[in-house]
């Protein structure tokens, strides 16, 4: 091994490009760093915004990677295929490389399915496509009514109010969303139905009340967390859900140089018990994620995670949202948002979040979150 150690971050969403970023700076007194990030987007996807992509209210969440990331991280537009722990070598398909150490990023998606989706932005893409072919009065369903469920109706009946959307999901709108009420008066006045039902991931037909009826015109589905299979095809230890095991310093046990972050991890214990699939999560587990590696570069202790939330935010469309102030550990707080103020503050966080992974970009170790250490919101 030469004198520079190598740190290859696997996905370049969220989590991904904040460690890239901030391993990128290195520490002072310690071995060169060099950073490799492995991707196989052509841009920087803003996810929080694809279901307004799905919708045809906004034409892209494509950012290029010049503005999110540090000029001397190398990019490889590549999906890694398979990681050799021992021999510290990642399998991609356009080659292999080798790590010092590796940051596993590589986020998450809808359970599968065969129906239109908003996860990523191919999936996004084609949903927008089909939208656009839908004749006045055609009818949607939307499979889900988490929050993703909720923002791809809203933004779609802002975007095409000819279309008959409805929502369905097993329990109505009453899990996960908080703010039910003013989030329920919200669909109601975009003319969102919402019916309790389970939809077929494969065909798209609905049962409710005992009764099937054939799936609407389109079917978008936003149900349900699925990650890459990486992990586990690797032979690294893994959750029910397949997401990687890792502890509070975000390093996979038993495997000192691999180090998690974001969707795709599953941080064990009580430091990891109230984290949700969210970028407000990832983002600053992708900072600590990098810390983790130069605290060991540097000889010293890992610390580890403490991560609590602000709010949830939800995008209602037309400049409109619902914004639920939280606890830490994600409970609500009696303070809510609604409206156009609410659409404000949601759209700043959406901001924020690319304006946090260009600073570290600019200034390796600067993100402390909005009011400290590692604090996120949305
Ligand atoms: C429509 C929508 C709205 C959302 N709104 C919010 C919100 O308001 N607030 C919030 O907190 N969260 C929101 N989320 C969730 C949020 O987007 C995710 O939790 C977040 O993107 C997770 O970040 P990540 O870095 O872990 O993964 P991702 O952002 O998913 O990035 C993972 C990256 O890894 C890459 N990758 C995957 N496999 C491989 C591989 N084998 N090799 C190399 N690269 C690979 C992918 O291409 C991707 O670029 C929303 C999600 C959606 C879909």
């Amino acid at each position: 091994m030469s004198g520079t150690v190598r740190v290859v971050v696997v996905g370049g969403g969220y989590a991904g490009v904040m460690a890239a970023n901030r391993a990128a700076g290195g520490t002072p007194g310690t071995a060169p760093v060099e950073v490799v990030l492995l991707d196989p987007g052509t841009q920087f996807t803003e996810r929080i915004r694809l279901h307004q992509v799905g919708a045809g209210g906004r034409n892209t969440a494509g950012v290029d990677w010049a503005e999110v990331l540090h000029p001397q991280v190398r990019r490889m537009q590549a999906r890694a295929l398979s990681i050799d722990s021992g021999n510290r070598r990642i399998r991609g398909d356009h080659g292999s490389v080798r790590f010092d150490w590796l940051v596993y990023a590589v986020g998450s998606g809808e359970q599968p399915t065969a129906l239109l989706s908003v996860t990523n932005r191919a999936a996004a893409g084609s949903t927008r496509e089909a939208i656009a072919g839908l004749a006045p009065g055609s009818a949607v369903t939307v499979a889900g009514a988490g929050p993703t469920g909720v923002e791809v109706a809203s933004a779609l009946a802002v975007a095409r109010p000819d279309l008959l959307i409805t929502i369905v999901a097993p329990s109505g709108l009453a899990h996960p969303v908080t703010g039910r009420h003013a989030v329920a008066r919200r669909l109601q006045h975009l003319k969102i139905s919402v019916e309790e039902g389970v939809v077929d991931p494969v065909t798209g037909t609905i049962t409710s009340g005992g009764h099937s009826r054939p799936s609407a015109a389109a079917t978008i589905w936003t149900a349900g967390l699925a990650v890459p299979s990486l992990a586990s095809d690797s032979g690294l230890p893994v959750d029910g859900d397949g997401r990687l095991l890792v502890d509070a310093t975000l390093t996979v046990p038993g495997h000192e140089r691999i180090i998690g972050a974001g969707d795709a991890v599953c941080v064990t214990g009580a430091a990891g018990a109230h984290l949700r699939a969210s970028c407000a999560a990832a983002i600053p587990m992708g900072a600590h994620a990098a810390d983790t590696v130069l605290a060991r570069l540097s000889g010293v202790a890992p610390s580890a995670i403490d991560i609590g939330y602000l709010a949830q935010c939800l995008d209602l469309g037309a400049g409109r949202g619902h914004l639920q102030l939280v606890h830490p550990d994600d409970a609500p707080r009696v303070v809510a948002l609604s409206g156009r103020s609410a659409g404000w503050a949601k759209e700043q966080i959406c901001r924020m979040t690319v304006a946090w992974l260009a600073r570290e970009a600019r200034r390796p170790g600067s993100f402390r979150g909005p009011t400290g250490p590692a604090v996120p919101v949305g």
